[in-house]
C-alpha cells in the first residue's frame, strides 16, 4: 500500500510546503487532510472519532495487539484463507474476513483489505466445495 508508506517518509519535509498542520490533540505536525493523527492515533474527523469512541472493544483490542497498520483480524483472515483447504476453516476465514473488513472500515488508516478479501473468497470457495461434496455424498446414499 504505497499511499500509507509515503506518509511516513515525509517527516523531514517543510511543514508548510507539505500541507501540514499541528494535531489538535498532541501538537505533532500531521497532514491537513489526515483523518487520523499518526502520532497519537486520535481521530481528527469528528464523525470517525465519535464512531471510534462508541466502537467495539474488539477493534480496540486489534490496535493493542497489532501496533502496525494491519489489524490482527485481517492477518487471521489471510491465514485462514489458506487453511480453508481444510473443512470448517473456510467458515472461520469468511467470519474473520468480514470482521476485518468492518475493522478496516472504522480505521481508514489501517491496511490489510487484500488479506481480508482473500480470506472471504477462499473461505466461500472451499466452503461451497465441501458443501457440494457433502450434498453429493448425501444424495448418493
Ligand atoms: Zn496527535
Amino acid at each position: 500500500m504505497p499511499d500509507i508508506q509515503e506518509e511516513h517518509s515525509k517527516d523531514s519535509d517543510d511543514p508548510a510546503q507539505a500541507g501540514l498542520v499541528p494535531c489538535r490533540y498532541c501538537g505533532e505536525m500531521i497532514k491537513a487532510i489526515a483523518r487520523k493523527c499518526r502520532h497519537c492515533r486520535e481521530y481528527l474527523d469528528e464523525e470517525l472519532r465519535a464512531e471510534n469512541r462508541a466502537g467495539s472493544v474488539a477493534s480496540t483490542t486489534d490496535r493493542l495487539l497489532m501496533p502496525v497498520d494491519r489489524p490482527l483480524s485481517a492477518i487471521a483472515a489471510g491465514y485462514l484463507g489458506l487453511l480453508s483447504l481444510l473443512p470448517l476453516f473456510g467458515i472461520l476465514a469468511i467470519a474473520f474476513g468480514f470482521y476485518a473488513l468492518s475493522v478496516l472500515k472504522k480505521n481508514p488508516t489501517l491496511i490489510g483489505r487484500g488479506r481480508a478479501i482473500f480470506g472471504i473468497v477462499m473461505g466461500i470457495l472451499f466452503t461451497l466445495l465441501y458443501g457440494a461434496g457433502i450434498v453429493s455424498i448425501a444424495m448418493g446414499y
